[in-house]
């Protein structure tokens, strides 16, 4: 059973904040509520049953230019202070992250159809992890010293690059937003952030509740609204000095173009095509937990998911059993129903998109596993779990990203085939590789051409560990030490310990 379209509008004013008001959600600038101009709204659609969930409202240029404005004010103190200072203000927000876990996650499952499973507890824990690793690091922001000519010293230092303009994917609202804003602000930056129109919602709580636990206003401004206008608004301002941006690999390019011919500091998480290999001497059980997990999970709306499973041809049979057996178990339904694994998909856009390819795959003679079909709700955006047997891998579904619970089986015959086939796809996000055998492991890791390789293991993150892609995965980093310098500019003090010499000699006689 599903709630209803009016019990879910009434839960979401249940949990938002209620200084927002009741009408139209309002834009977050200055520490404050901001109401959208006349007309400038959008609606926020529940994709679990596909009817509008709230109206939000979207930012204008002159909201961006006040959020500009608030940003370099509130930077020039926020630098001023004692890292010290910085960290308990962020260990705070952590804190507060965890107090309101129910309302931050009950938005992203409202919004996103993200399962309230996951939504109160991982992802929100994760929010407040992130925002407790980089509160670690702002005292430890150490320059250091470089030996030169005797007589000179020669130091380098780091320091905010100014106001970091965020842009952010709809798929894990509250974390994708949680990992732009918490380095930013540890390095002592201000950030605008725009949330995807999909799913505007948990980050303007997330700005709220940062606000509630003593982030001084201007440090963080949440500006909704459509890619094309006020994303790109935030890409071309000059005042914001980098952009950080997760999301299509189309998209990206044209971002990165963007920042590129501005010179701006740019990070840049895209799509992915992670190629999920077992080998033969897998613990297949174990594998098979993993798969399902990897590629279904979010309803295969993961950067990272293992949408293309790659199986030794002498198990293959065997393990697809255990696939089937496991996704037979999944419970696909109402995403805040605490048993459902398996949500809708973001919109009907998407979700046509998705069916339209798995048409196409099997117009084209591609099967499906039919042992493994899941029952899915006639109404929302849902889209059944679905694997293909015996794809070529050279098939367009098993080289592009679907973003969707879709996944396709290629065999192989041994490592070296696994890895050229794990390889031959535009996308170099993730690898995943079950193996008992050290050697196969440590040759695949090697060879393998992504940014994040799992060895018997899926989806393992931490703040510390970086976090980027290879090839059209994407540019730069986020998290770990990594993520702390490319939220800075590094500069180089010379000076001299006595009196400078010219080169030239002294060309006014004494
Ligand atoms: P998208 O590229 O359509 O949108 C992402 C964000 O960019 C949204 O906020 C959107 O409004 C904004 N945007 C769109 N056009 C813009 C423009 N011209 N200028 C500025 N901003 C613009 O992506 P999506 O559909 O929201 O998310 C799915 C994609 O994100 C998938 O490709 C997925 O692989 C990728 N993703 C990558 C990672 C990673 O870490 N590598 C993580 C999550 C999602």
């Amino acid at each position: 059973m599903f709630q209803s379209m009016t019990d879910r509008r009434a839960l979401l004013r249940e949990v938002f904040p209620a200084d927002a008001g009741e009408d139209t959600l309002p834009l977050w600038i200055n520490g404050a509520w901001v109401a959208a101009s006349p007309g400038q709204v959008f609606d926020s659609v529940d994709p679990a049953l596909g009817e509008t969930l709230v109206s939000v409202g979207s930012a204008t240029r002159e909201n961006l230019e006040d959020a500009v404005a608030a940003a370099q004010g509130a930077q020039r103190e926020w630098w001023r202070l004692d890292g010290q200072d910085r960290a308990r203000i962020m260990r705070r927000i952590a804190d507060a992250i965890r107090d309101y876990a129910q309302a931050l996650g009950t938005l992203d499952t409202l919004d996103a159809g993200r399962p309230i499973h996951d939504t109160i507890t991982r992802d929100t824990e994760r929010a407040a992890r992130l925002f407790e690793f980089f509160a670690g690091t702002t005292d430890r922001l150490r320059g250091v010293s470089i030996p030169v000519q005797p007589g000179r010293s020669n130091s380098i230092e780091y320091e905010p690059i100014g106001i970091v303009g965020a842009i952010t994917p709809w798929n894990y609202p509250l974390t994708n937003a949680a990992g732009k804003i918490a380095p930013a602000l540890a390095t002592g930056n201000a950030v605008i952030l725009k949330p995807a129109e999909e799913t505007p919602l948990s980050a303007l709580m997330l700005a709220w509740v940062a606000h509630q636990a003593g982030l001084p206003a201007g440090l963080l401004n949440v500006l909704n609204g459509s890619g094309p206008t006020i994303g790109d608004a935030i890409v071309r301002h000059r005042d914001i000095g980098k952009i950080t941006f997760t999301g299509s690999t189309s998209v990206g390019r044209g971002i990165g173009t963007l920042a590129g011919g501005a010179l701006k500091s740019v990070t840049l998480e895209l799509g992915g095509k992670t190629g999920f290999i077992v080998l033969a001497d897998a613990d297949l059980e174990r594998a098979a937990d993993a798969l399902v997990f990897s590629a279904f999970n979010n309803a295969g709306q993961t950067c990272t998911a293992g949408s293309r499973l790659l199986v030794a041809d002498s198990v293959a049979d065997a393990f697809l059993r255990m696939v089937s057996a496991r996704i037979g178990r999944i419970r696909a339904g109402d995403p805040l129903d605490p048993d459902t694994l398996v949500g809708p998909t973001i919109s009907a856009r998407h979700r046509d998109q998705i069916r339209a390819r798995m048409k196409e795959a099997e117009a084209a003679g591609l099967v499906p596993l039919d042992a493994a079909r899941v029952a899915v709700p006639e109404q929302g955006f849902f889209v059944p779990p679905t694997v293909y047997l015996d794809v070529d891998p050279a098939h367009a579904l098993a080289r592009e990203e679907i973003f969707g619970p879709i996944v396709t089986v290629s065999r192989f015959r041994d490592v070296d085939e696994a890895i050229a086939i794990s390889n031959a796809t535009p996308y170099g996000l993730a690898t995943t590789v079950f193996t008992t055998n050290i050697q196969s492991a440590r040759r695949i890791s090697r060879r393998a051409q992504s940014g994040i390789v799992w060895v018997n293991t899926v989806h393992s993150l931490h703040p510390g560990s970086p976090y980027g892609g290879y090839k059209q995965s994407g540019v730069g980093l986020e998290m770990g030490e990594e993520a702390i310098r490319q939220h800075m500019h590094i500069k180089t003090i010379w000076s001299e310990d006595g009196d400078w010499q010219s080169p030239w000699g002294a060309l006014v006689p004494a």
